[in-house]
């Protein structure tokens, strides 16, 4: 979804767009940033696992009541260290929803794995429990959820077909720090589960990620696949009295310039989060007749999530509308975007047998689907103007 192929999207009226006055996303910022950053720089330590990556794993492991929080390069390097853990194969198969970011699969084909591809719930856009069972194969080595927009997916049946076939469970929890099912924390639910902490998500540092370990039995090795295959960790605890190359692995720690900024952000959890939960309800609340009125759909939120506020998606009722609505927005200097492209229709999931009509329901979505600015700083005069925008549209 990259903002350059966005703006070549020619307005309604066919006119040059104007400067783009109200982006799609930008990177917001809690004030103590940095500071934090001054900080590690005065402590001398700037590589990882200094004081602020300690304190980023220590505030995650509490506030989610994880067994083990590891801050990573990118969710896409804490993906891969999944694969690596589950000592995924080649030809071993992975369960996963085509409609997804790509580094939800790609981080298991790099091991070899293939595909296996499953369509998505219409209400929640997440993996559809009711058809994981029939995709699992003897070979089938994981199950890959993806909470989309952090909206859980129905972690009970999936946990409860995964548990029956003992398949481990990832989470790709991209999207959804600190929601919840039924309660209980996104993240908690896997073997393991993956953050993101891209410019682009609640929580950022412009670049970087975290693996959430559950189940204890990956926790030794997960420090040492982080740490270039060597027993590192444990040296600097003094467990070892010299360390060594005791495993394959690579360098996904993220440095300490990162972190400190990471950890200004965790802290300003609470002020994040309502500011996205007050843009978020006032779309829905302000959107609902508009969206009745013109066979629009809005997000679906069972009772039972609390979800993290990540995105606000409209469905429009085709693809060609969807088109003619960025258009009509970006002549008015709002940019919105769509995402994602089916992954079973790409050029790599062709490669793997992906043929248009093996998800209906992902295929239609991605044809619709459309993404509202939505960051922490959007102004409540920028957000009327983005309504009203769309209730001027008549490209029906
Ligand atoms: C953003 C995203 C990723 C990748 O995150 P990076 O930190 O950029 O590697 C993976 N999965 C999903 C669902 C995402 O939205």
């Amino acid at each position: 979804m990259s903002s350059s192929s966005q703006s070549a999207v020619p307005t309604d009226s066919g006119a040059p767009a104007p400067p783009i006055q109200i982006p799609f996303n930008r990177p917001c910022f809690t004030g103590n940033e940095l500071r934090y950053i001054q900080e590690a720089v005065a402590r001398g330590q700037i590589s990882g696992d200094g004081h602020f990556s300690k304190a980023c794993h220590a505030y995650l492991e509490q506030a989610l009541g994880v067994r083990k929080a590891l801050l990573t390069t990118s969710c896409t390097h804490a993906l891969e260290m999944s694969a690596l853990l589950l000592n995924i194969q080649p030809d071993d198969e992975v369960i996963v929803p085509s409609f997804t970011f790509v580094s939800t699969i790609n981080a298991f084909v790099l091991r070899g794995a293939r595909p296996k591809f499953v369509d998505i719930r219409p209400d929640t856009l997440n993996l559809d429990e009711r058809l994981l069972e029939a995709a699992i194969t003897p070979r089938t080595r994981a199950i890959v959820v993806v909470h989309y927009g952090g909206v859980g997916c129905e972690m009970d049946a999936i946990l409860e077909i995964a548990g029956r076939y003992q398949i481990p469970v990832v989470e790709d929890n991209a999207h959804g720090l600190f929601a919840r099912y039924r309660g209980r924390y996104l993240g908690t639910f896997g073997c393991m589960a993956t953050q993101s902490f891209h410019e682009t998500k609640n929580f950022h540092c412009g670049e970087g990620g975290a693996l959430l370990i559950n189940d204890e039995q990956y926790i030794e090795r997960a420090e040492i696949i982080r740490e270039k295959g060597t027993n590192r960790s444990r040296f600097f605890r003094g467990q070892v009295d010299k360390y060594t190359w005791v495993d394959i692995g690579s360098s996904y720690l993220p440095s300490e310039v990162l972190a400190a900024f990471l950890y200004a952000q965790l802290e300003g959890r609470e002020s994040i989060q309502a500011k996205r939960q007050r843009i978020w309800q006032r779309y829905q609340a302000e959107l609902a007749g508009w969206a009745v009125e013109h066979g629009v759909t809005l997000p679906t939120i069972p009772p039972h999530c609390d979800q993290a506020y990540h995105v606000f998606y409209i469905l429009m009722p085709s693809l060609a509308s969807r088109q003619r609505l960025i258009a009509h927005l970006r002549g008015q200097g709002i940019l919105s975007v769509f995402h994602y492209l089916p992954l079973h229709l790409s050029d790599m999931g062709r490669k793997y047998g992906g043929q248009a009509g093996d998800c209906p329901v992902t295929e239609r979505v991605s044809d619709c689907l459309l993404r509202l600015p939505l960051y922490n700083d959007l102004t409540e005069a920028d957000q009327g103007r983005v309504i009203a925008a769309l209730c001027a549209f008549e490209g029906w």
